[in-house]
């Protein structure tokens, strides 16, 4: 019921993030393919959820702050509530500082299996930005699987909007990246995120039902979610 009412406003909205998205790709200037795939991963999550939060919560959508790409084997490191952040990984800062980041070698790493590890990174966080602004009895026991949840939900909802473009084997790059990841860096490590199967599975969930199925069973979407105040 509601997947029918959201279907008929993206076709409505789609022409407005498409604007977006092409004057990205044509008018910045010259990077490596891993940074554009990185900008065009932030430019489809963001554009994905300023069109489409309201179909799901209350309140309006706040874009988390996007720091990007930092060095975590350099001396001057970011820090989230005082502490640097942590090599070869990525992150949601949830303080009031409210940002989200990830380590280049990271990015690098997970790139040399395919370009969607990169979007998964980007959308994997901005899934915590987004769980951080909703309330507790929204959020899921595991949150890093209901992060992945909503980063299947994202980036298939950009690429419905046509801001993304997610082609068939990606899902299976992903798979690729975790697995061969597993245990070289601390964001795809098993023990903080869940096993690489489990995380396919709550990827392929939030592409499959979106975003009402990232979240708790128990929980009615019929009366709009009420969100945090920030
Ligand atoms: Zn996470």
């Amino acid at each position: 019921m509601t997947h029918r009412a959201r279907t008929r406003m993206c076709a409505v909205l789609a022409t407005a993030v498409l604007a977006v998205s092409g004057g990205y790709a044509y008018g910045a200037p010259a990077r490596d393919a891993m940074d554009q795939d990185i900008e065009t991963a932030v430019q489809g999550v963001d554009a994905y959820w300023n069109a489409h939060w309201s179909e799901f919560f209350t309140e309006t959508y706040v874009a988390p702050t996007v720091l990007g790409e930092y060095d975590g084997a350099s001396a001057d490191v970011p820090t989230c509530d005082g502490e640097p952040l942590e090599d070869d990984n990525a992150f949601y800062c949830k303080t009031a500082e409210d940002y989200i980041a990830w380590d280049t070698d990271l990015m690098r790493s997970g790139y040399r299996n395919g370009d969607a590890f990169v979007y998964l990174v980007v959308a994997h966080e901005w899934g915590h930005a987004i769980q951080n602004r909703l309330e507790a009895e929204l959020r899921t026991i595991d949150g890093e699987l209901q992060a992945d949840c909503l980063a299947g939900a994202e980036l298939d909802g950009a690429a419905r909007d046509g801001t993304v473009v997610f082609d068939e084997g990606d899902v299976d790059e992903v798979r690729m990246a975790l697995v061969r990841g597993a245990d070289t860096t601390p964001w795809t490590k098993e023990g903080d995120h869940g096993s690489a199967e489990e995380r396919v599975d709550a990827f392929g969930l939030g592409q499959e039902l979106g975003v009402e199925g990232c979240l708790p069973e128990e929980v009615s979407t019929e009366g709009a979610a009420a969100v945090l105040d920030r």
